[in-house]
């Protein structure tokens, strides 16, 4: 049987690949600094570890007296735009140590394949109508935050170990990611959580505060797609840093309006001053799409999966 260990399996993304793998016949060691806040893991084990320490990260990938076929390493200090802006010197600290460690004793332990979860937050801003960004551009690198910073960084300690101690590394580039049993207030809530949350929580015909003017330009890729893109992607020859994304660009304003019609409300739009981040996104899919790769959730059909989980949450508070 495969052994597969998932890092951040207490999160959003790690949660749902913990049982994707299970359904693909591995057996699955999950590890996190936190048990998952909304269901439970689903992981054949289960270890709480905070993996910025280099003994863990031992710990973590050590089985019996080998390690494992596939780890897929998602842990990271994150959150929405909010997050990112004002926990610059944690996300760098944090994520950055458990890169370091992990990758350093994956490749010690002689891990046949390791996946890494960067983002397309590597990539500098971008204006409405540029061509789209192939994964080679992030290099002369001007990334807006330094969670994009330190992402470059990791990608390129788990390149290292690659060329130096042939450790077979896969790199996905992920856009936003959204769906049930993710994070959808406290802070950390990322733009499609946080605009499902404030439309569960107003009335038809109210008003709903959104940062910036709501022209900013996103990609949101439903979690199902993204966790198939990490899977195969995985599963392929194909080295180097690969862009996960749905082609399907939507404005702020754009989400905002998909997320009522779902909850068949009318909502108004009140912009305030709130850290954005990028103006534009418009990535290259070719590597991804060259594996096989399609999403099969336009952002309605994800948003329609999704908005109800929030709202049960919403009333689950309130009541
Ligand atoms: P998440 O916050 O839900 O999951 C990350 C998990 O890592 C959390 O459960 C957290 O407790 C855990 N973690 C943090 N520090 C740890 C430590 N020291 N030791 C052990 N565990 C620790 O985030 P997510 O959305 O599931 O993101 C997963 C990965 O994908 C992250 O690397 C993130 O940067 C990347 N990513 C996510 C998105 C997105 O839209 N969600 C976009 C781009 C990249």
């Amino acid at each position: 049987m495969r052994t597969a260990l998932v890092c951040g399996a207490g999160g959003f993304i790690g949660g749902h690949l913990v049982r994707r793998l299970r359904d693909e016949g591995c057996w699955v060691r999950g590890v996190d600094v936190k048990e998952h806040e909304f269901r439970e893991t689903g992981a054949d084990e289960f270890m709480l570890l905070d993996l910025r320490d280099e003994r863990a990260c031992r710990t973590a990938l050590t089985r019996g007296d080998g390690s494992f076929d596939e780890v897929y390493q998602l842990a990271a200090d994150m959150g929405g735009m909010g997050f990112i802006h004002a926990a610059e010197c944690e996300i760098l600290r944090n994520s950055a140590l458990v890169n370091i460690h992990m990758t350093h004793v994956a490749s010690e332990l002689r891990v046949p394949r390791y996946f890494f979860s960067s983002s397309v937050c590597v990539y500098r801003d971008m204006q409405p109508g540029e061509p789209e960004m192939t994964e080679d551009q992030a290099i002369p690198a001007n990334p807006d935050n330094e969670y994009g910073w330190e992402k470059l960084y990791a990608e390129r300690m788990a390149l290292a170990a690659a060329r130096n101690r042939g450790m077979t590394v896969r790199i996905a580039r992920f856009q936003n990611c959204y769906g049930p049993y993710g994070t959808w207030e406290g802070g950390r809530e990322k733009a499609p959580a946080a605009i499902c949350r404030k439309v569960a929580e107003t009335a038809d015909g109210g008003t709903i505060d959104v940062w910036g003017d709501g022209s900013a330009m996103r990609s949101y890729t439903y979690i199902d797609d993204m966790v198939d893109g990490i899977y195969r992607l995985m599963h392929s020859d194909v080295a180097g840093p690969v862009n996960i994304g749905s082609p399907e660009y939507n404005s702020v304003n754009d989400l905002v309006t998909t997320v009522a019609q779902v909850a068949g409300k009318t909502i108004e739009m009140h912009h305030v001053d709130g850290p954005v981040g990028v103006q534009s996104r418009n990535f290259s899919n070719e590597r991804i799409y060259g594996i096989g790769w399609k999403p099969r959730f336009r952002l309605a059909d994800g948003i329609a999966a999704t908005y109800p989980w929030i709202a049960e949450q919403v009333r689950a508070r309130t009541s």
